[in-house]
């Protein structure tokens, strides 16, 4: 039989089918451009061994060639990237399989772009390749993404590096809790003191891990209250540790909210305090002790001074006496310095005795007034204290907290002026204020001058003192269940204030 391809071609018949599949495979070639253009950005035609590019369309993407083109590989791609496309091109050729390939190109624009290129070699009837056909889709957009992304999780690991370490070299226990209070994180310190590894103790609760049901019990309430308020949770405990004894520890847990400001995890530091504890306790021991001895000379000091005045004065030597005076005066100092010490570890030891009576405060207010004002001449200490205002509180200490707002107002108004000593009944409380026109506190600073041991320092001229005598009187109004604070104003001058409840006085007077 014969084949069909073997008829005559010039039969009309014949011509009439060609002309028929002719323009069907036309119409087939132009869907099929229509559709690849619409999938690619590039479309390009290589000779062979790609020596020479036939042919390429980009739209606004590349440059087009429509003339054989032996410059192609510099006019398109980099020198750095040349090598890579090149041997890629080699696979392709020697394996007479698709050539693929993601890779930067030099843009229509003369910018940097990247394609992702691929392209099938058309072989002839011998089964060599004759060309290749070739379609880029251009993937700049989503290679910038991909670059930038690929910056950042560097970046993150970076920081997740330098955290680890910051946190995993840390004496200090850092520790992550989920919302159900078991451990999401644990760093070196804490792992080795629960003798644990991250895979046994991450995922599991407080009382997995270990601690006592008390302990367990007592952070999982912190950590729902934690979760409602989304405040901050500052403790101290103490419990046994695996090889060093009792320790005391100090910890905090604060909550680290998400992007919608809800509380995802609650995040806690906790560090051993015990030897810090042991050393302050030592410092508070020495100046109990260093204190009490140096008040005992002192004392007899001062009655040695008055047995020394009175001689003077029957001897009527005036200097004798006014030198004896003074000296009095600083043994008075003295002596008030080293009881506000004894205060201070009377404080930290939670043995400030304070013994409540019923007293007129007016009347306290203006014995303080007078006495100090003896002290200064630049200053005028005005009173403005209606009478029969009493209280039910220790007197003494009341007394103390007053004589320091007082001689506060003189020492910090070195240039002198004015001090008014306000007292006022303000429902079931009496609201008393010291207000002097000195060198005032800067702002941020007002906070802290009810701290132990601190001083705002913002004078030119150094002004003695030792910073605790405002700790001390914050300390007793505070016993006394009031309240004391500042207003001042840097340059202009400050105004303290104590709020004290009238108490059981009030029922009294
Ligand atoms: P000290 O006066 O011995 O330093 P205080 O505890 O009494 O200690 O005061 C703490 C600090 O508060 C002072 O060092 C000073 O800086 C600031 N301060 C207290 N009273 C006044 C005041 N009336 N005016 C300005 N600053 C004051």
């Amino acid at each position: 039989m014969i084949g069909q391809e073997d008829a005559p071609v010039n039969s009309s018949e014949e011509i009439k089918r060609l002309k028929a599949e002719n323009a069907a495979l036309k119409k087939h070639l132009q869907q099929l451009n229509t559709i690849t253009m619409a999938n690619a950005d590039v479309a390009y035609k290589m000779n062979a061994d790609w020596s020479h590019m036939l042919e390429l369309n980009a739209r606004d993407f590349l440059e087009a060639t429509h003339e054989p083109d032996q410059q192609w590989m510099q006019r398109y791609i980099l020198p750095k990237d040349q090598p890579r496309v090149l041997t890629a091109i080699k696979e392709a050729i020697d394996q007479k399989r698709m050539f693929e390939l993601e890779y930067p190109v030099v843009t229509a624009d003369g910018g940097q772009g990247w394609t992702l290129s691929r392209a099938i070699p058309v072989l002839d009837q011998d089964g060599n390749i004759a060309e290749w056909l070739g379609l880029g889709v251009d993937i700049t957009a989503r290679k910038k993404a991909e670059l930038e992304l690929l910056k950042l999780m560097e970046e993150l690991e970076q920081q997740k590096r330098l955290y680890e370490t910051i946190i995993g070299s840390t004496p200090d226990l850092v520790y992550i809790f989920d919302l159900e209070a078991r451990f999401s994180y644990a760093n070196e310190a804490l792992l080795t003191m629960w003798g644990r590894t991250k895979e046994n103790s991450f995922g599991k609760s407080l009382l997995e891990v270990g601690y006592e049901p008390w302990h367990a019990a007592m952070h999982e309430r912190e950590i729902e209250h934690i979760k409602k308020t989304k405040e901050t949770v500052r403790g101290e405990v103490a419990f046994p540790h695996a090889t060093l004894g009792k320790r005391i520890y100090d910890y905090i847990l604060v909550p680290v909210l998400d992007a919608k400001g809800q509380v995802s995890v609650v995040a806690g530091t906790t560090r051993d305090i015990t030897e810090i504890r042991k050393l302050s306790e030592q410092k508070d021991e020495f100046l109990a002790i260093a204190s009490h001895e140096l008040k005992t000379p002192l004392t007899s000091l001062k009655a040695y001074a008055q047995v020394l005045q009175s001689i003077f004065e029957d001897k009527h030597d005036v200097d004798a006496v006014m030198m004896l005076d003074r000296m009095d005066k600083q043994i008075n100092k003295l002596t008030g310095l080293i009881t506000d010490l004894l205060d201070v570890t009377r404080i930290h030891s939670g043995k400030l005795q304070l013994n409540q009576e019923r007293f007129d405060l007016s009347v306290l207010t203006s014995g303080i007034v007078e006495e100090l004002q003896l002290t200064t001449s630049k200053h005028a200490i005005k009173e403005d204290i209606p009478p029969g205002l009493f209280l039910y509180a220790d007197m003494e200490r009341i007394g103390q907290v007053i004589t320091n707002l007082v001689t506060n107002a003189i020492k910090y108004s070195p240039s002198g002026g004015d001090i008014v000593v306000k007292l006022r009944k303000q429902g079931d409380d009496l609201l008393l204020s010291v207000q002097d026109f000195g060198i005032g506190i800067p702002a941020d600073r007002q906070s802290k001058v009810f701290e132990q041991f601190y001083r705002a320092n913002n004078h030119r001229q150094a002004i003695s003192g030792m910073g605790i005598g405002l700790y001390i009187s914050a300390e007793i109004v505070q016993r006394s269940e009031g309240t004391i604070w500042v207003d001042s104003q840097e340059g202009i001058g400050s105004t303290f204030h104590v709020s004290l409840p009238m108490g059981k006085a009030a029922v009294n007077s």
